[in-house]
């Protein structure tokens, strides 16, 4: 019962420390880097961070990586990607072949731009908190278009910039690099719930 869930960053290439940083002050959760097969096998949700989509996809292939991956996905482990990791699930990328092509969203990349036109905004997302958050988008991707199935959580100015669709979540922005972790506790709870353990949980409070 006091067993932690795992939650692993795929650990090739970008904001991976600072994810696993967060995860870290959650006392039931072991982050794992995930750079092997082994540690993708243990892990309850993983987290696809920000970072280089191109790069993190080649990585995935040359570490034999990109089908078991797109397989656990497929299965149902709960998977967030945070920026180039939401391009990273999308199916379909704007004059781009798509990479584990799991998530129905259509997505643009450098979308507002260069490094340069980066920017942070408060806002508050209904289905994560009361509360306004900041939100940072570098070099960040907009979601142009989704399908029936997948529930926009977040709009700005006309664009989709957060999404879910079942087991996986999508932010174009990087929640690891503020100081509010809501997001991460929206994710764990996904993890939770797809482990049954949140009525573990509550058995544990109540001592039964
Ligand atoms: N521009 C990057 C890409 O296309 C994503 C940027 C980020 O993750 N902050 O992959």
């Amino acid at each position: 019962m006091n067993k932690k869930l795992k939650i692993g960053v795929l650990s090739f290439q970008g904001s991976v420390e600072e994810h696993i940083k967060i995860l870290n002050s959650f006392d039931d959760i072991e982050p794992i880097e995930v750079k092997t097969l082994k540690s993708l096998n243990e892990s309850d949700g993983i987290i696809l961070p920000g970072g280089e989509s191109t790069t993190i996809s080649k990585l995935l292939k040359i570490f034999n990586l990109e089908e078991p991956l797109k397989k656990r996905i497929e299965n149902g482990m709960p998977v967030w990607g945070t920026c180039a990791g939401l391009i990273l699930l999308a199916k379909n990328i704007e004059k781009e072949s798509p990479h584990l092509g799991v998530m129905d969203i259509f997505v643009k990349r450098n979308a507002y731009g260069t490094q340069i036109n980066s920017f942070v905004i408060n806002s508050n997302i209904d289905e994560i908190s009361k509360e306004k958050i900041p939100l940072v988008f570098i070099r960040a991707p907009w979601i142009e278009r989704i399908e029936k199935d997948v529930k926009k959580l977040l709009k700005i100015d006309n664009h989709i910039v957060a999404a879910r669709q079942k087991n996986m979540l999508a932010t174009s922005f990087h929640p690891e690099l503020t100081k509010n972790n809501e997001f991460h506790k929206y994710f764990i709870n996904m993890v939770k719930e797809s482990k049954g353990n949140i009525n573990a949980n509550i058995l544990e409070v109540l001592e039964i």
